[in-house]
């Protein structure tokens, strides 16, 4: 485990942190279900919280998940980080646009409203560059310098790291994978609408209509063939709800991986997230210690 910003080399307490040690707040905002936690400097979820996603707009949302957050009480809290669906503009914290995981979410000023809400520093980014962060720093990414994070559960997403920074890239997108073209049409459209992109054929819903979660994942690697092509991770970290499936599906991404990637290429270690559940919460955390590390100079 790193936290961003320690020098090379700094020991790590062997103890839990004394309950008065300052510690973080992290948010993971979704379709479903409102996840929070308190999680320490280290990246160590020490308490943790659930609500389901009230029905109304992005401003109900944001209500009532600064009331799970005030159910954790006077814990001495630094930051808030907070991973949210769709594209997160980094400098204000807005909701760029959304596909339609939450109802009016696209233009909710998430950082604005719950920096008021709970008087903290807020940082907020895309939830599945919330994980991608937490794999890099506390994960499976851990001790790779470039890491592509692939999520495929209700959705396929995906972000890129290097030396632990997330790529955010002109418009936002950079990492992003659930438009890559794929050679057949899905069951399920792709967020934006398409039948012939990823998200299509390799998304929880997509594998739910087929029954086939092997071809999917064999879908997932050939585009990964050429994608690394192009961004020639060091590792490239699988997680979300479909990944749990486990062996069936990663399986069937390493093999069609190998079979199409350029011979340098194909050594590149293609492993499970480490994380779980807590992916986006350790990650939207040690977000919030790197932003109050700059804070504090
Ligand atoms: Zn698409």
């Amino acid at each position: 485990m790193t936290t961003p910003g320690a020098p090379p080399g700094r020991a790590t307490p062997p103890v839990r942190a004394p309950r008065d040690h300052p510690v973080y707040m992290a948010l993971d905002i979704g379709g479903t279900k409102l996840a929070a936690a308190v999680v320490d400097g280290e990246g160590t979820v020490v308490d943790r919280a659930r609500v389901a996603t009230p029905a109304g707009d992005g401003n109900a949302v944001l209500q009532a998940a600064a009331r799970l957050l005030a159910g954790f009480g006077d814990a001495p809290v630094r930051a808030l980080g907070v991973g949210a669906p769709g594209v997160i503009d980094p400098e204000s914290g807005r909701v760029v646009s959304a596909t339609g995981v939450l109802p009016g979410w696209a233009g909710t000023p998430v950082r604005e409203a719950l920096t008021d809400l709970t008087g903290l520093p807020v940082t907020v980014v895309n939830d599945v560059r919330a994980m991608a962060y937490g794999e890099a720093h506390a994960g499976a990414g851990a001790g790779h310098h470039r890491v592509l994070h692939i999520s495929v559960g209700t959705g396929v997403g995906g972000a890129l790291t290097t030396g632990g920074r997330l790529e955010h890239g002109a418009h936002g997108t950079a990492g992003e994978v659930a438009h890559l073209l794929v050679p057949e049409r899905g069951p399920v459209p792709c967020g934006c609408g398409r039948r012939d992109h990823l998200e299509a054929v390799a998304s929880g819903p997509a594998i739910a209509a087929t029954g086939d979660a092997p071809h999917a994942g064999s879908l997932l690697g050939r585009a990964l063939a050429g994608l690394l092509a192009v961004l020639d991770p060091d590792a490239v970290v699988v997680g979300g709800g479909v990944a749990q499936i486990g062996a069936p599906f990663l399986d069937a991404v390493t093999a069609a991986f190998r079979a199409d990637a350029l011979p340098p290429l194909r050594g590149t270690p293609i492993v499970p997230a480490g994380l779980g559940t807590d992916a986006p919460l350790v990650g939207a955390a040690l977000l919030a210690t790197a932003l109050a590390g700059q804070g504090s100079g």
